[in-house]
Order: structure tokens, then sequence, then C-alpha cells
């Protein structure tokens, strides 16, 4: 299938580059490659390769394949001089793209702008729970009126958003939920829940199960005392594990595990790994902490250095190894947000996600009170409508990426590990600063190149990026809009 596959990617002039020791698959547009035809070789092989190796293409904009832009390296090694195409005004990348050079001057028929809006929309329907993790950024009585849940899940299929996620707190313990679960169906979104399942009672599942196509459970222990000491709440994991067991049976096709990872769980990574397979998930995400320093001091457990997850990540792929028979091992496991790869070992790469779920990047978050903001921890506010938080100037600046490190501009990996934190680097002093663990990148920060430039006259794409700031500077934008916060841009 995957010979197949290649061959059908050779006709087509893409070559391929398979790296083994750092898992990376390079596939590059050679000169006379067919455009039209590349979309239906690549979709496949991506999805053939991504999960176990960290698939970049080259020699092509990202518009040519929007839904999976995050592999495109363009215009990393590419040359101009650059046109704008007619999909460039409503495309996110634009503030980084220059555009299309002569190769694809015959082909812009073919692009499509890479997220002209959020690809998900995320709706903190409440800040109450049943349990007190200690991990969690955020409890208080807040809840999300059902009417601007409404209004924003229209707001966003008028848009063409894909797909929307109902988070909290607990979402549960929210009156509207059945309500919204019905809508979202109604209004085509893919539907997704982050839910502890605690509540998903028999009957619960019954009613909700047939709304949802992809559960989240919060998993803070993998035992009783684990999962006490991680809940803050004794004497409910076999509960849990039947709530589990209802969601399944009842019909939610895809569930999977969250965890933040703390320092036991680094240590004791395998028992971890194989009590969550024994569970039947069908992914197991781990979360860097971002938490605030008071909350850190609340919960040192959590205060995880970059060469802890380096020694995480490394045990990641040994986890995912086939078994006999060719048979999965393991239940696929990922670092599902922002670290910075540079700071991971290369073989790892493959599993993490990098950034594109946070800060905005691809997807935007309604906060409780009613207000937008780039992801679950962030304290940017942006207004009240999604249109108009996806056009805001903070997001314009943050998706220019031309305020990130000089190292990251030149970077293979910036499409999909876009530079690490925001949250991690407001902590350390500026939400355009550094994320603090590039420093801690084995032997320094390495530019990760992909594929060697041919010519050393190639094209230097990030001088030429235009200035993304425009308008009233973003510090007096969030001022105005957010009197009397502190900010950290
Ligand atoms: S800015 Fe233009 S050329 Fe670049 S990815 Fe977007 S649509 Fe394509
Ligand atoms: S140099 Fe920047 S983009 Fe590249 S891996 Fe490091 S943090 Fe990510």
């Amino acid at each position: 299938m995957l010979e197949e596959l290649l061959r059908a990617a050779a006709e087509s002039g893409l070559e391929p580059d398979l790296d083994l020791r750092k898992r990376e698959f390079r596939l590059r547009f050679e000169k006379g490659a067919d455009p039209g035809k590349a979309p239906a070789v690549l979709y496949p092989l991506l999805a053939a390769l991504e999960e176990n190796f960290l698939v970049t293409v080259a020699g092509a904009p990202a518009c040519l394949l929007p839904d999976a832009a995050e592999h495109f390296t363009w215009p990393l090694g590419a040359r101009g001089p650059f046109r704008r195409a007619k999909a460039c005004s409503a495309c996110a990348l634009k503030g980084r793209c220059p555009g299309v050079n002569k190769t694809w001057a015959g082909a812009t028929g073919l692009l499509r702008p890479v997220l002209p809006c959020p690809a998900e929309l995320v709706l903190e329907l409440n800040k109450e729970c049943n349990l007190a993790c200690r991990a969690c950024f955020g409890r208080s009585g807040e809840q999300l009126p059902l009417k601007t849940a409404e209004t924003a899940l229209r707001e966003a299929a008028a848009l063409g958003v894909k797909s929307v996620r109902f988070t909290g707190g607990e979402p549960l313990l929210h009156p509207g939920l059945e309500k919204l679960l019905r809508l979202s169906r109604k209004l085509g979104f893919y539907t997704l829940l982050n839910t502890n399942a605690l509540l998903f009672s028999a009957a619960k599942a019954r009613s909700l199960a047939g709304l949802i196509d992809n559960a989240l459970v919060s998993l803070p222990g993998v035992d009783e005392a684990g999962h006490a000491a991680g809940s803050g709440k004794t004497g409910l994991f076999g509960a849990k594990l039947a709530a589990i067991k209802r969601l399944r049976s009842a019909g939610v096709k895809v569930v999977r595990a969250g965890t933040v990872v703390s320092g036991p769980l680094v240590k004791d990574f395998g028992r971890w790994h194989k009590a969550v397979k024994s569970l039947g998930f069908d992914l197991w995400e781990l979360y860097r902490p971002m938490m605030s320093e008071e909350a850190l001091a609340a919960a040192p457990e959590f205060r995880v250095s970059g060469s802890d997850f380096a020694e995480l990540a490394k045990k990641l792929f040994p986890a995912r190894r086939s078994g006999p028979g060719g048979k999965k091992a393991g239940t696929r496991t990922v670092l599902a947000n922002p670290v910075p790869f540079c700071a991971l070992p290369a073989a790892a790469r493959p599993f993490s996600l990098g950034a594109r779920f946070d800060d905005g990047w691809t997807r935007l978050v309604l906060d409780a009170s009613g207000v937008y903001k780039p992801s679950y921890p962030s304290k940017v506010f942006l207004g009240r409508t999604l249109a108009g938080a996806w056009k805001h100037p903070f997001l314009k600046k943050i998706r220019s990426a031309a305020w990130l490190q000089a190292e990251c501009r030149r970077c293979a990996m910036l499409p999909v590990c876009l530079g690490g934190s925001r949250f991690q680097a407001a902590a350390a002093g500026s939400v355009f600063g550094a994320d603090p663990w590039m420093a801690t990148a084995p032997g320094g920060v390495r530019v990760v190149r992909g594929f060697a430039p041919r010519t050393p006259k190639r094209w230097k794409p990030l001088r030429r990026v235009p200035p993304a700031r425009r308008g009233p500077p973003i510090r007096k934008v969030f001022a105005k809009q957010n009197p009397g916060q502190p900010s950290a841009i």
C-alpha cells in the first residue's frame, strides 16, 4: 500500500526522502511536478505516514492542501520573485508567506486560502466542576449564558467553522448542554466534548452520546490513589472507568484521554502507559502544564522542565512500537500542546502536535464570560464576535510570525512547532518573547532545516515579510478592550 502511494507520488513529480533515525519523511515538488494530481497523492500519503513520521512538504505553497497546511515548509528554500494569488487575500498565512512564484503561477486556480476562519470554536461553558484537579487553571461559578453560546454557534456556522468543542469546568454541569449539542448537530459541526466523564450516568450517556463525535476524558491518575491525589476527590476512579465504558457502548466513536504531565508521570511513564492502554482509549494526550507561579507553588509536582519533557519524549516512540503480527502495541500517545521541537529528541517530534491548537493559531476559545481568547489559560481578550476576534490585531501579529526568534523564522519546524508556547513566553516576560524551553534545547537551539537548499543564493524569505503591525499598537487595543487588566503583551 505504502509502496503504491510512493510510486504515485514519484509519478506526480514528488521526490521522497526518508530519514529513519530522525523519523522524518520529506517530500519535495520537483520541476515539472503536476500540481493538479498532487492533492490526490498527498492526502493518503500523509494519512499513512503522519502518525509515525514527521512529514514535511517542500516546494509548494500550503494553500495547495489548506487542511494539511502544517506540513508545508514553503517558502523555506523556495525561490522568488513571488506574487500574490487570489487566495492570498483571505489566507491566515499571508503575513508570513510571500505568495506564489512562477512555478505555481499557472496553478493558482487550485489554491484555496488557509484558515479563512478558525478551524474550531471552543465553548468554555462554565468554570464550575465536580472535581478539584490540581493542574486545573481556574474554577469559579462563572457560566456562559445559553443565548451567548447559541449565537456563537450560529456565527461559527455562518463563517464556515468545521468543528465545535464544549468544555468547562465540567460542561455536564451546564443546564443547556444538551440543547447546545443538538444545535451543534443541526448546524453540521464535528462535535467534541471535554469532560471528566463522572456525570455520564446510563441515562445521560444514552441521551447525549449520539450528539458527540469525539470525547476527551481528563485522566489525572491511573489508579484510585493517583486519581484521588490528582483530582482532589477520593473514591471516584471505579466510577470513572464505568462511565468511560458507558460512553463507548452508547456509541461515542472516538474516546481520548488527557493528562497534564507531572514529575511522577515522567518517572513512572511505563506504568501509566500500560494502564492507559488497558483502558482502550483511542489516543492519550499529554499536556505541558500551563499554570501560574501561584498554582505551581500549590502543586509543585507539575513544575516540570524542558529536560523532563525531553526524557518523556524519548519514551513515546518505544511505547508506540508495533506488537507481534504488526498489531498496534500501545495507545498512540502524543504531546498535545506547545513544546519547542528543538527541545525534543528528533525521533520524538512526530509525537508532538506543536502549538497549532493553542494561542489562536487555528482555533479560538469563547471564555465563560462571553469574550473570545486565543487559548484556555490566556488572559488576552479579543472581543465578543468570532469574526472580529479572528481578525484582531493581536492574532494578525501572532500569525505573521515576524516577531519570532530568528532561529524560528528560518526553521523547517515552524509551521507545526510555531515557536512553542505563548503562555510560557508571557510568563517569562512577554507573549512575543522566546519560549523559555528553547534555551534548554540540547546543544543550544538548532534550526531544523528540512530539505537542504539546493542553491547558496536561495531567497531569504523572512527578511521580506512585511511589518505585521498595522493600525494602533496592540498594547493600546488590549488596554481599550480590557480596562484595568494587566497585560504581558
Ligand atoms: S498567502 Fe497565498 S500563496 Fe501563501 S499559503 Fe496563503 S494563499 Fe497560498
Ligand atoms: S527553532 Fe523555533 S520553530 Fe524551530 S523547533 Fe525551535 S522553537 Fe520550534
